[in-house]
């Protein structure tokens, strides 16, 4: 009861209706199956209150140099829970039907990138034998959800025809069908032509971790790792991981950042404390050590909640860029603060030394709802949604959703 009045004491406005958002999507949650069980967590309603707030606008000192400048477009976690699942193979855009909303805010960037949170592995079932495939469907077998996610592989297709370049596959859910479906979903990538980094194949173990995109000459490095296979031995070295491998993340980080046929490098860590707004130092720390190595950005994923940005200043004098969380992108999980997310929007310069700069950041709210995700401001009934995300990435910086994409308006 105290700990009842002590937080009613310290509710804003804004959590009161988080909260009360949040304890009625719960029962939402139940007639969707009871699959989404990560809906049954604790701690969202704390998370709400203690949501951080922006401290003014996100600006950087060469804004407005001279260089070819390119936009890069980033979502967070494509985690796909059963009525996802389902939708995909009922409506006749599949896949795209959950993201049709909003397709045009990553079409419109130079280059697009989404976390893949779980394997496109065909014919491989929940212990990662291999059996006849159902095709596209959602048996709970094959394809299945929470806790071990499998997407039929026409996801990858359906997010490369998006405009997605480049994906994630470490993460937690990477070994969701053991080595075969690690192998399975890169064969799809690369069948597609979907940039994957973070994981590689079970037979060659001298693979690099990172990918390439190249645009306008603009050649960017990107490298990801994860905090966890969730407990599933990575018995083939197939996935970088974020801490255990920190010295190899960091050597790689400087290596490619030396390189002269590499004008940038971004790092996508999968980590963080599930359902918390605010980083912890662990991520914190490594974030800055990653842009110390030579990093341009470091852009996090996992919580299932979005955690602020930062500028960090290196000691070569370089401002580096950091979002800690880009939230879910497209999942199940019903609570306000799981379906509030953005696109963020990093602009980059090439510079004389051949090297990038940020030039800027920006972002669209974005609110999801069963099941397709929104920009904030089209969605219907998204206030609160849109007001979490202001509340932690402030006004200034924040795009609309048909505006002019610009990541540095005061160089006009
Ligand atoms: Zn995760």
């Amino acid at each position: 009861m105290l700990a009842i009045v002590r937080r009613l004491l310290a509710l804003s406005t804004l959590a009161l209706s988080v909260t009360a958002l949040g304890a009625t999507s719960t029962g939402c949650a139940a007639d969707t199956g009871g699959e989404e069980s990560e809906d049954d967590e604790p701690g969202t309603t704390e998370d709400a209150i203690n949501a951080p707030r922006a401290s003014g606008p996100l600006r950087f000192s060469h804004a407005c140099d001279a260089g070819e400048k390119i936009t890069i477009a980033a979502v967070g976690d494509v985690l796909l829970h059963k009525g996802l699942q389902v939708q995909s193979v009922d409506a006749s855009d599949h896949f795209k039907s959950l993201w049709r909303g909003m397709s045009h805010l990553v079409a419109q960037a130079d280059v697009a990138y989404a976390n893949l949170e779980g394997p496109t592995a065909e014919g491989v079932n929940k212990s990662g034998s291999s059996v006849r495939d159902p095709g596209h469907t959602f048996d709970d077998n094959v394809y299945s959800s929470y806790p071990m996610f499998n997407y039929h592989p026409s996801l990858v297709d359906d997010l490369k025809s998006t405009g997605f370049d480049v994906v994630s596959t470490a993460n937690n859910h990477s070994l969701d069908r053991r080595a075969v479906g690690a192998d399975r979903t890169i064969a799809n990538l690369e069948r597609a032509g979907l940039a994957f980094t973070g994981t590689r194949p079970s037979t060659d173990a001298s693979r690099p971790w990172h990918a390439m995109t190249t645009t306008r000459g603009v050649r960017l490095a990107w490298l990801a790792c994860t905090f966890s296979t969730n407990g599933i031995p990575d018995s083939k070295k197939q996935v970088l991981h974020c801490y255990e491998n920190r010295s190899e993340v960091l050597q790689t980080i400087r290596d490619l950042s030396a390189r002269r046929d590499v004008d940038g490098v971004i790092v996508t860590p999968h980590w963080g404390e599930e359902y918390m707004h605010t980083p912890r130092s662990q991520e914190k720390q490594l974030a800055h050590d990653m842009l110390d190595a030579g990093a341009t950005a470091v852009l996090g994923g996992h919580p299932h909640v979005v955690q602020p940005w930062e500028k960090h200043v290196t000691p070569d004098g370089r401002e580096g860029f950091v979002i800690y969380s880009l939230g879910n992108f497209v999942s199940g999980q019903s609570q306000l603060p799981r379906r509030s997310s953005l696109v963020l929007y990093l602009g980059l310069t090439k510079g004389r030394d051949g090297k990038v700069f940020v030039n800027g950041v920006r972002h669209v709210p974005l609110t999801m709802r069963r099941w397709t995700v929104e920009p904030s401001d089209k969605a219907s009934d998204a206030t609160e949604s849109m007001a979490l995300t202001t509340q932690i990435f402030g006004e200034w910086n924040r795009m609309k959703s048909d505006e002019r994409l610009v990541t540095n308006p005061e160089c006009r």
